[in-house]
């Protein structure tokens, strides 16, 4: 039986990739600071470690992996990015993680590494105009990513092609496109997109109004989990390395997202333009490489993956308001309880 560690294994898209590969037969480890928040881990064995820390990395790497799949970061949407106040925390803790990973990997031969990096590691200058922004592998340099975020995914995919070239560790690179899907994060702060609107929408009653920042005019593509998955698989599978996109060409603007799910949740809601970070006006994937390399493009179009989503972040949002209304209730009982007479008379 093949054994594949997932390194970021509670978060979205490992917790998703674990799935699939006991699907496909492999011996599981997953390892991440906490565990899956929305469903138990499909993996053989969970290990709760910091991935900063070296001694993780000896006790992880204890027996000999087939792959790696290194998808561990400290991340999150616009509202964890852009506004600047996580960059020393974003930079630090995922390069510490990749750096690990590439010596690790090649210390303990591993067979193959899987590295998830990001369309914002492509130049914010090709990415102004909202109808014709150009992420195509080939224009990563000059580099000029508009998030630290970003450069740190440029550092880490560096560094792993050069562990390849001097090392001979065995990579696969890929630049995800905003991924989403049920079980990802929704609320909080870290939560993107997609899902941010899908969670606005669902908690207003018809005629109400959502809140979008700036103009909503600033274009997007988004990839639906099962896709992901399905590319990264094929990546894994093939001879190629990368960097390659791993995303769909279905750009829309935020706006006419936000209106998919106003249809798909079957409500009539006002939309109001706030300020907010909204990072780069324009971008969509191309997919030129990976269809040349892997034959692979997705399957669904964005409206069937924000209808599976929605349904999905509709339940979160009513399960939410269940467990609000029963605090509440304990509350109450509390207070009116300790108002009453008779517990006086107990209290002397
Ligand atoms: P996520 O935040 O759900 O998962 C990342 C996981 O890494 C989290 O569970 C977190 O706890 C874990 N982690 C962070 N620091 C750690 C540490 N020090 N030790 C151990 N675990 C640690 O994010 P995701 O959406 O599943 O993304 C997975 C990967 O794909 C990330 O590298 C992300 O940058 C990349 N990516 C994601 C998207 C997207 O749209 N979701 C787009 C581009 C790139």
């Amino acid at each position: 039986m093949k054994r594949a560690i997932v390194l970021g294994a509670g978060g979205f898209i490992g917790s998703h990739l674990v799935r699939r590969l006991k699907d496909e037969g492999y011996w599981v480890r997953g390892v991440d600071l906490k565990r899956p928040e929305f469903s138990p881990s499909a993996a053989d064995d969970f290990v709760v470690a910091d991935l900063r820390e070296s001694a993780s990395w000896e006790s992880i790497l204890d027996v000999p992996f087939a792959e790696a799949y290194q998808l561990a970061a400290d991340m999150g949407g616009a509202g964890y990015i852009f506004t600047g106040e996580n960059d020393s925390h974003v930079m630090h803790n995922s390069a510490m993680i990749n750096l690990h990973m590439a010596d690790f990997g090649v210390r303990r031969k591993v067979g193959k590494v899987f590295y998830s990096s990001s369309a914002c590691m492509y130049p914010a200058y090709n990415q102004e105009d909202p109808k014709n922004p150009k992420c195509g592998e080939a224009t990563a340099y000059p580099a000029a990513p508009d998030s630290e975020y970003g450069w740190e995914k440029l550092f880490s995919e560096r560094l792993y092609l050069a562990f390849s070239r001097n090392h001979g560790l065995n990579v696969r690179v890929a630049r995800f496109h905003n991924i989403f899907g049920p079980e990802g994060t929704w609320q909080g702060g870290r939560e993107k997109a997609p899902a941010a609107l899908c969670r606005k929408v669902a908690e207003q009653t018809d005629g109400g109004e959502i809140e979008i920042w700036g103009d909503g005019e600033q274009t997007r593509s988004f990839l639906y989990i099962d896709e992901c998955i399905e590319a990264v698989r094929r990546l894994m599978k093939s001879e190629f390395p990368g960097p390659v996109n791993i995303g769909s060409e279905e750009m829309v603007t935020i706006n006419q997202m936000a209106a998919m799910i106003m249809e798909i949740a079957g409500k009539n809601l006002g939309i109001k333009h706030v300020p907010g970070p909204t990072g780069v006006r324009g971008r969509n994937s191309d997919n030129a490489l990976i269809r040349a390399k892997l034959g692979w493009e997705p399957a669904f179009r964005l409206q069937q993956g924000l209808a599976r989503t929605y349904r999905w972040i509709e339940q979160q949002v009513d399960a939410a308001k269940v467990a609000k209304a029963k605090a509440e209730l304990v509350v109450a009982d509390t207070n009116s309880y300790q108002q009453s007479p008779s517990a006086d008379r107990l209290a002397s």
